[in-house]
């Protein structure tokens, strides 16, 4: 993206922040003074939205009863079909087939126990190297369950440079004994896209199933999962998409699995209608909802519905352009106001293959984020070397990611990093 007439100025960022058609979405949401938050995508800011549909779940507890299941302000026993109707827009699905559930890595198991189906020579799982420990952990554990070595069975797709994926390196890997591929939608680190559409075709053409994890990607950019056909996804709703700490989940099966029966089922993949009938015969539910297990975790559901009101309010498309800009603007101050000091950035330069934060690469990187943290900045830090930054649509200001460069280079030309140990923290 070229941002027209950049300068380094702070009155440029101020132009940049008039001109913010999102702008004024920054004032729902509960911004530490004195602080700048920068680490939206690992877990996103409360909004007073999300506050309130907690609040008013709360009180149809106190007001119902039991019979908040069918009455009060959001109705429990629908509320999971609710919000996946609201969250398929952000996702490219139709309303059955998303269901907010889980958790990203139960339903990854869901969704892995469920798809995976060995058969003949047909037995192994494809990801890759650079995925998030979790999701591999998650894949090996199945692979046990099915009696397979998770080191013969599970392919990791090896990164160039550290970095990136080549779509050609994930097809070449493409052969006649893999039974399924899961691979993030966004890379955590690097923030690399994958291209979702030409992959999901490729593994379509050699009869393989493929899911995707959309953690980094959910809240950040659209997607559009029905038409580009992939089998199905799962993500977190407490990172781009604020649903709050330890927030319930969301995942899609594409409709042409409906009717599958679940990998992991439970009482809560039922046709709806079908549910309290109580037989030890289970019908699964003809949507997503099949996916279900037990009981939705409706606290922590909760602030979901509001901050869901945001997003359709502002518009995926709208995010995902202001969301460019600003990652933009923030690589532009680094190229030019960062130069020469050690910094590299490890996110792809071209909008198509960049999702929603950059990666900033510096040896120093564990103790630079110290340093930050005491100026005031809240960054994200991987190990070994990466400074993760995410200016988020919703509540980053141009003026914010002004200020969190000039601090950055003033503790790089004071060396203010050197008062810290280049070790992480226990949560990093
Ligand atoms: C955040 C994240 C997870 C976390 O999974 P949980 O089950 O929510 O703890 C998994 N995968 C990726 C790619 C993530 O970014």
């Amino acid at each position: 993206m070229i941002l027209n007439n950049f300068q380094t100025t702070l009155e440029y960022a101020k132009e940049l922040d008039k001109e913010d058609s999102l702008k004024d979405f920054r004032e729902e949401f509960y911004l530490k003074p004195g602080s700048i938050y920068m680490d939206g995508n690992s877990l996103g800011l409360l909004s007073k939205r999300a506050e309130r549909t907690l609040l008013e779940s709360l009180e149809d507890w106190k007001e119902h009863g039991i019979d908040g299941w069918t009455q009060g302000n959001h109705p429990w026993f629908f509320m999971a079909e609710e919000l996946g109707k609201k969250l398929s827009t952000l996702v490219g699905g139709s309303a059955e087939e998303v269901i907010v559930t889980g958790s990203t890595t139960v339903n990854l198991h869901q969704l892995v126990s469920t798809f995976y189906t060995p058969d003949g020579i047909r037995t192994k799982i494809l990801a890759d190297e650079l995925t998030f420990p979790s999701d591999i952990y998650a894949l090996q554990s199945e692979l046990r369950i099915h009696g397979y070595d998770q080191d013969q069975h599970l392919i990791r797709v090896k990164s160039r440079d550290g970095r990136f994926l080549e779509e050609d390196d994930i097809i070449e890997a493409m052969t006649d004994d893999v039974a399924l591929i899961v691979l993030p939608t966004v890379l955590y680190r690097s923030g690399q896209i994958l291209d979702i559409k030409r992959l999901t075709e490729a593994a379509h053409n050699k009869g393989i199933l493929i899911g995707f994890d959309a953690c980094h990607s959910a809240g950040s950019i659209p997607h559009y999962f029905s038409d580009w056909d992939v089998d199905f996804a799962f993500w977190c709703n407490y990172k781009h998409l604020n649903g709050g700490p330890g927030g319930v989940g969301g995942l899609f099966v594409n409709k042409r699995h409906f009717g599958k029966m679940p990998g992991l089922a439970g009482w809560f993949s039922s046709a709806k209608e079908k549910q309290f009938d109580m037989e030890h015969t289970l019908t699964p539910a003809q949507s997503a909802g099949a996916f279900q297990i037990g009981t939705p975790h409706v606290l922590s559901v909760a602030p979901l519905i509001g901050s869901l009101e945001i997003f359709t309010e502002a518009g995926i498309e709208n995010i995902r352009q202001k969301s460019l800009k600003i990652n933009q603007y923030l690589i532009n101050l680094i190229d030019t106001e960062l130069a020469d000091m050690g910094f590299f950035i490890g996110t792809p330069r071209e909008d198509a293959r960049r999702g929603g934060h950059v990666s900033l690469e510096h040896n120093e990187a564990a103790r630079i984020c110290k340093s930050l943290k005491e100026n005031g900045i809240i960054p994200d830090f991987r190990a070994p070397n990466i400074i993760r930054l995410a200016p988020v649509a919703l509540y980053t200001s141009y003026e914010e990611v002004w200020k969190v460069v000039q601090i950055l280079k003033t503790i790089m030309t004071e060396k203010q990093y050197e008062r810290f140990k280049n070790e992480r923290e226990v949560v990093a």
